[in-house]
């Protein structure tokens, strides 16, 4: 893999720039506990700043209005990051502890290729369109409704897939013509920095359209920003709590939000599926140490296939390859930071205390004393309302549960406080449909098949969010509509 040559600084005004402080914090790799770099602090003053420039750069400049602007500076970006896919690939296996298999997918190769999806709707979406001739009081009007970008839009976003995340929200703001300020988990600021760069660097984006804040602490340049008037919409991947707290804050300002939140999906296997060839596909959902909001964290096997589900589930979970995250061969890296480390394995002693039987793994790997792993690990005969089966965990664990008929399987998906996602796997289309269909969930999939695409919408109902993110729906969220009415031409 090539050299890494990480930004450390943020872009403010379309200029690359320090903290005003002078401060910067340290970026540390979760596979080696190493440092491998110091970024920019930004903090109070940096971020009112970035705001000052995101709101000038909306009010002032035709951004907004300039499609053909637009195009081309998202297709410079895109064809940017494709010109240094190379260098960021070992930055990202680096800061993320992803296993670098997957930057040839949803961590980096596929994300710069959805952009075109973004791109693609500047010239595609119907940005206005009319009404039919209305009579109302007396007066019979055409009407013409105008879909318009909503302004400034404060981006946060998590450490778990930080590039893809940064540009799923990056895309359809700017496509759609707003403005923006980016703020990323301090895990991960080069994910965002390197997107910044390009863009200053060799991009037509004005100044101020695109502005980046790098901090270590995690929530002091995320609360300037959900509080500030002169932002228009926070958009939100992250905890639920956290969500809860910008949701909170953000009504001060009535700022609209996108939440993209936490989830405890259940993937069900119906008592007619093929169970040697998809049961082991289960073990995937520990892929990048099972810190991904949508991956199916419990799983449903019935009552009368048990124990052949169990054991299928143990010789998967057993041969999970897993370590050194630049290791190709591997599917599992480390977690993020200490901090992380320590609540997984304080969730395994709890699973053990309420009474889960632990069937593989369940504490840090002996092989890799450096680093802050946990292994891959297996709960068999899980209560469904234990505290396992409810909390996002966010690490390599999970939740088998029994269950006796398809309503008790549909019962016990939806006995959650979210609805992110599931699965369901049966020999009969039918029957898996109909069974997808009482999901409350955003997404579902069914015998295996794949709902994630830049076309295809995806978000929470309760409390895994509010709003979509990709498809049309994703881009709406970044828009507002006016309607103006007009007198209709006689005859
Ligand atoms: P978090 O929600 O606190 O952090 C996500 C982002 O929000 C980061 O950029 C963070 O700096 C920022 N943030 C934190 N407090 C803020 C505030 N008050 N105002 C504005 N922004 C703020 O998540 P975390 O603490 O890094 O991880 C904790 C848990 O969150 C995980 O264990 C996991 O359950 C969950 N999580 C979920 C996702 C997801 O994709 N749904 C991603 C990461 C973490």
């Amino acid at each position: 893999m090539a050299e890494i040559q990480a930004e450390s600084r943020m872009l403010i005004d379309g200029k690359l720039t320090d903290a005003a402080s002078g401060r910067t914090f340290t970026n540390i790799n979760p596979a080696t506990e190493e440092a491998i770099g110091e970024v920019a602090d930004g903090g109070a003053e940096d971020v009112d700043r970035a705001i000052g420039a995101a709101r000038q750069a909306f009010d002032e400049t035709d951004w907004s209005s300039n499609r053909e602007l637009r195009k081309r500076g998202l297709e410079q970006l895109k064809a940017g990051l494709e010109n240094h896919r190379e260098e960021l690939r070992p930055q990202i296996v680096a800061e993320v502890g992803s296993p670098v298999a997957l930057t040839y997918a949803v961590q980096l190769d596929s994300c710069i290729g959805d952009l075109q999806w973004d791109i693609d709707q500047i010239d595609a979406y119907q940005w206005e369109y009319d009404l039919p001739v209305h009579e109302f009081m007396g007066s019979t009007s055409l009407r013409k409704v105008i879909h318009e970008p909503i302004g400034v839009c404060g981006a946060i976003t998590p450490w778990n897939f930080p590039f893809m995340l940064n540009l799923s929200k990056l895309g359809p703001a700017l496509a759609a013509g707003n403005t923006m300020v980016l703020k990323p988990a301090p895990d991960t600021p080069w994910s965002a920095t390197a997107i910044g760069r390009i863009i200053a660097e060799e991009t037509d984006i004005p100044p101020g359209v695109v502005n980046i804040v790098t901090a270590g602490d995690k929530a002091e340049v995320g609360e300037v920003l959900t509080g500030d008037p002169r932002v228009d919409m926070i958009s939100f991947t992250g905890s639920t709590m956290t969500g809860r707290r910008i949701m909170a804050r953000g009504a001060e300002t009535l700022k609209r939000v996108f939440l993209e939140l936490g989830g405890k999906s259940a993937n069900i296997y119906l008592d007619d599926a093929d169970f040697a060839s998809t049961v082991p596909g289960s073990a995937m959902t520990c892929t990048h140490a099972g810190q991904g909001c949508a991956i199916t964290t419990r799983i449903l096997l019935p009552e009368s296939r048990y124990d052949e589900g169990v054991e299928l589930l143990k010789a998967a979970f057993e041969a999970l390859p897993y370590g050194d995250p630049t290791d190709v061969s591997n599917l599992m890296g480390p977690l993020i930071n200490e901090r992380q480390r320590d609540r997984v394995l304080g969730y395994i002693e709890k699973g053990k205390a309420e009474g889960a039987k632990l069937l593989v793994g369940g504490g840090r790997p002996a092989a890799f004393p450096k680093g802050w792993f946990v292994e891959p690990t297996l709960f068999v005969d899980v209560d469904p309302d234990s505290t396992i089966a409810q909390e996002e965990i966010f690490g390599p664990v999970i939740a088998v549960i029994k269950y006796t008929d398809d309503n008790d399987a549909v019962r016990i998906a939806n006995n959650s406080s979210y609805g992110l996602s599931g699965g369901v796997v049966s020999a009969s289309l039918d029957r898996a449909m109909a069974v997808a269909r009482r999901i409350r969930t955003g997404t579902v999939s069914v015998n295996g098949g794949m709902w994630f695409g830049p076309d295809a919408p995806f978000g929470g109902y309760k409390d895994s969010g509010i709003g979509r993110e990709h498809g049309v729906a994703g881009f709406e969220e970044y828009l507002e509509t006016k309607t103006v009415g007009m007198p209709a031409p006689i005859g």
